[in-house]
Parts: C-alpha cells; sequence; structure tokens
C-alpha cells in the first residue's frame, strides 16, 4: 500500500479546510476516505486533525484498522455484503452505506445500537449502491426499529460533471429534512463546494488529502 507523508497530508487538509470555509462549510465535517494507502494514512489524518476516517473495502479496512496508532472514528463507505459485517463490527463506528433491510438486520445483530446511515440512490447508476429515494423511509425505519441509530443519509453523485452532482445533492438534502435527520454525506474532492452549497454535513475527501490512488 503506498505510503504518505504526514506534512503533506498536514497541508492538504488546511487546504480542503479553507475550500470548505470558502464555500461557506465551516462546520462541515472531513471523513479522510484512505481506501488503497495504508495505516500511516490513518494516523497522517488523525495527525492532521481529521478525526474521521472512511474505509470502502472490507479486508483492507479490518487488516489495516488492526495496525493503526490512532483513535479516529471509522465510517465504512464502500459496498457492503451482508457476510462482511461481523469481521468489520469491531472497527467501524458510522456504517453510511445502509441500503437494504437484512443488511441493517446483520449490522443490529453484530454492532447492537450502532450508528448508521441510509445510503440513498442519488445517481441513477446501480453499480453505486442505495435504496431508491422513495424506499428510504421504510428503510429508515427498519433499521430504527432493529435498535440502530439512524443518524443521517449517505449518498454518491455522478462523476461526470461537478455540476452534475447538484441535483442529486438536492434531492438527498431534501430527503434528509423531510425525515427529521441530522447528517447529509456527500461531496467528493471534485464536486465538494456544490455539495456544502447544497446542505452536506460531512464530505468524504480521498485523492486531494492522499493523492492519486494507484490501482
Ligand atoms: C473513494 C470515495 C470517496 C473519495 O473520493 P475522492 O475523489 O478520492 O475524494 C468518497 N466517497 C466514496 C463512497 C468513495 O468510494
Amino acid at each position: 500500500m503506498t505510503p504518505v507523508d504526514p506534512a503533506v497530508v498536514a497541508e492538504r487538509a488546511a487546504t480542503v479546510r479553507a475550500r470548505l470555509d470558502a464555500a461557506g462549510g465551516a462546520d462541515v465535517r472531513i471523513v479522510a476516505v484512505t481506501k488503497t494507502f495504508g495505516p500511516s494514512a490513518v494516523d497522517a489524518a488523525v495527525a492532521a486533525g481529521l478525526g474521521d476516517v472512511g474505509e470502502n473495502y472490507a479486508q483492507e479496512a479490518a487488516a489495516k484498522l488492526s495496525e493503526i496508532s490512532s483513535a479516529p472514528t471509522v465510517h465504512f463507505i464502500g459496498r457492503l455484503q451482508r457476510n462482511k459485517v461481523r469481521l468489520l463490527a469491531p472497527h467501524v463506528d458510522v456504517w453510511q452505506t445502509v441500503d437494504r433491510p437484512e443488511l441493517a438486520t446483520e449490522i443490529a445483530k453484530r454492532a447492537p445500537g450502532a450508528k448508521v446511515m441510509i445510503q440513498v440512490d442519488i445517481s441513477g447508476e446501480e453499480s453505486k449502491g442505495g435504496c431508491s429515494p422513495d424506499t428510504t423511509e421504510d428503510l429508515v425505519m427498519h433499521a430504527t426499529d432493529a435498535g440502530l441509530e439512524v443518524i443521517g443519509l449517505m449518498g454518491v453523485a455522478l462523476l461526470a460533471e461537478p455540476q452534475a452532482a447538484r441535483p442529486g445533492f438536492s434531492l438527498l438534502r431534501g430527503l434528509v429534512d423531510r425525515l427529521d435527520l441530522d447528517e447529509c454525506s456527500m461531496g467528493m474532492s471534485a464536486d465538494l463546494e456544490i455539495a456544502v452549497d447544497e446542505g452536506a454535513t460531512m464530505v468524504r475527501i480521498g485523492r486531494d488529502l492522499f493523492g492519486e490512488r494507484l490501482g
């Protein structure tokens, strides 16, 4: 896994923070996405003041998080198979990609009372995951009934042009408000300003903190 230089990460974190401030998102939380980078990336993010870290791949995350020397709040943000929940349960604090009832049930079994977010399909691309906007309320209720703490909604936008993400972001924020939830996780390196403008409370940033991913 690609090593990172903590000084460079700290510098980039300040730049991302400044972009958020300039976009009117001084309170927006940065989730540092460390997929394909090793334990040193997690430790560098925490040292740079980013206490929230995002992981996409179950095996990679479990291995990496066993080796870190810091104590971040860990968000799972990747596509999640039900049979990986047990492996991840000791490491994950916030499950951001709950998009079907079976997954909520399994998380409730392996991590009772855990914080979760419901992933909503805001791109129309099935490969990105997410429940349809009109089944979101039912899934929030299912997860809540299972004893989970539903803190908000998460979405992955179209990756084409940053501006192409805007309608999806607007849709997600509308759902967060209608369901009276707190958190709205949307926006990545390329479109964080648009996400903030549409009401994100959390942006998920990889590249602009750690550089290009190899493979
Ligand atoms: C990789 C990833 C990110 C970070 O994307 P960057 O373009 O590297 O900032 C955010 N969210 C999800 C779901 C991802 O898979």
